[in-house]
């Protein structure tokens, strides 16, 4: 066999495989390839050989110094609260608040910290707004933690090109931590990660107090305020992480996310409604809605599924494009080049509509192309259904 190159040899030894199995997985649709700067990284695709899906590889080829990222675990949902919660955990449970934005690890390597996405890539985006708000300080929590520490948290904010939702405490973009792993997925016990978040200067996702498993209503409760303030809902973890964590989102957020799904129905839209629905009916019957309460949900949830949809459907038919608009902050235009050709090579067109720059910092107008676009205008040439 011909030397498969460098990259399948630090793959072989970071995954535990051969070489040849490594340089497979290389040619597969399994992995991913991409550079950022001087770092070559492989972004696994699916789960492989006892990783997650989001695992990513960091290859620097002039040292040949390599690091492997363990992928966020899956947090399983909760559709019962009375039932789920005293099942399945011990005795105290911890209940974080769930922010909802999207999922960023934090890892130096070399002396730098990457931000990766939930999906296993260096998002320069992300990567160059962390280290401008908070590098040296996540710096230094990681230089205090042993080599290969992985912060994990939640990016929030409306200035990110994936999950935007308003919160007054991150109007524009912000970093909340709610993980940090000790080598591979060994999790450090919430109060500890806490307090080591709070004294680099860091910011924690909110803790809504610790109960005792059976204490269900002081957790209902916690979501109930959640509800009125119209946030996302809630992550149980046990203080020790003895067992794992288990999440549960409000209705104000499951109606929502049918909203914003709606806007583009044959994009996230149409997988959206079913899993919300289960969310809702299970919800209705665990608190015994009376009929205005159910009679609000079915104004709310129909209205969720048509009115944005319809939108776009009149936006097509006067001729304007059916797209996702989005704002980014950049410090310099070589880092939106390097933005547009990332999404690019993930496969998603961004083009840049407007660009203002205020002496300091560059505000970029998006547009992300929608696969809906296309339906919709299909649908209204041929008056056909694409599923029927
Ligand atoms: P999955 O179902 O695989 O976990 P998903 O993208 O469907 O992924 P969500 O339904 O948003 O995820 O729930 C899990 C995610 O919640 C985590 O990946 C993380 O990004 C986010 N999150 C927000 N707040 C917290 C928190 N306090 N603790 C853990 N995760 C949190
Ligand atoms: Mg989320």
């Amino acid at each position: 066999m011909q030397d498969p190159g460098p990259l399948a040899h630090v793959v072989a030894e970071k995954l535990g495989v051969s070489l040849e199995r490594a340089s497979q997985l290389l040619r597969s649709r399994s992995v991913r390839v991409l550079r950022y700067k001087d770092v070559t990284y492989v972004a696994l695709r699916r789960d492989l050989h006892g990783h997650y899906e989001g695992t990513t590889i960091l290859y620097h080829e002039p040292s040949g110094e390599a690091m492997l990222v363990e992928g966020y675990p899956h947090i399983q949902r909760i559709l019962l609260l009375r039932v789920a919660v005293p099942r399945h955990f011990i005795d105290r449970v911890a209940v974080e608040e769930k922010m909802d934005g999207h999922n960023v690890r934090v890892v130096e390597f070399r002396g730098e910290i990457y931000a990766i996405t939930r999906g296993g890539y260096i998002c320069p985006y992300t990567t160059a707004r962390m280290r401008r708000t908070y590098g040296p300080r996540l710096e230094r929590l990681l230089g205090a933690l042993p080599p290969g520490a992985v912060v994990a948290g939640e990016v929030v904010g409306m200035e990110n090109p994936y999950t935007r939702f308003p919160y007054p405490e991150a109007p524009d973009w912000d970093y909340f931590i709610f993980d940090i792993f000790k080598a591979g997925l060994d999790p450090l016990p919430v109060e500890e990660r806490r307090r080591l978040v709070d004294e680099h200067g860091l910011r924690n996702v909110p803790l809504h107090g610790v109960y005792d498993k059976e204490d269900v209503d002081s957790i209902a409760g916690v979501v109930r305020g959640l509800e009125e303030a119209g946030r996302e809902g809630i992550v149980l973890k046990d203080p020790e992480y003895r067992v794992p964590p288990l999440k549960y989102t409000t209705s104000y957020i499951n109606v929502n996310d049918v909203e914003v799904g709606m806007r583009f129905p044959f994009d996230e839209g149409h997988t959206f409604i079913f899993s919300r629905a289960l969310r809702e009916i299970f919800k209705a019957y665990e608190e015994g809605w009376d009929e205005e309460r159910l009679r609000e949900e079915y104004e709310a949830l129909g209205r969720a599924i048509i009115e944005p949809a319809l939108e776009s459907v009149r936006r097509a038919a006067r001729g304007e494009r059916v797209v996702e608009e989005f704002t980014l902050t950049f410090h310099s235009l070589e880092e939106l080049e390097e933005y547009i050709s990332y999404a690019a090579s993930l496969g998603v067109q961004a083009a840049v509509t407007r660009l203002d720059f205020d002496g300091r910092a560059y505000k970029a107008h998006l547009v992300k192309a929608k696969r809906s676009d296309s339906e919709i205008r299909r649908i209204l040439r041929t008056g056909l259904s694409p599923l029927d």
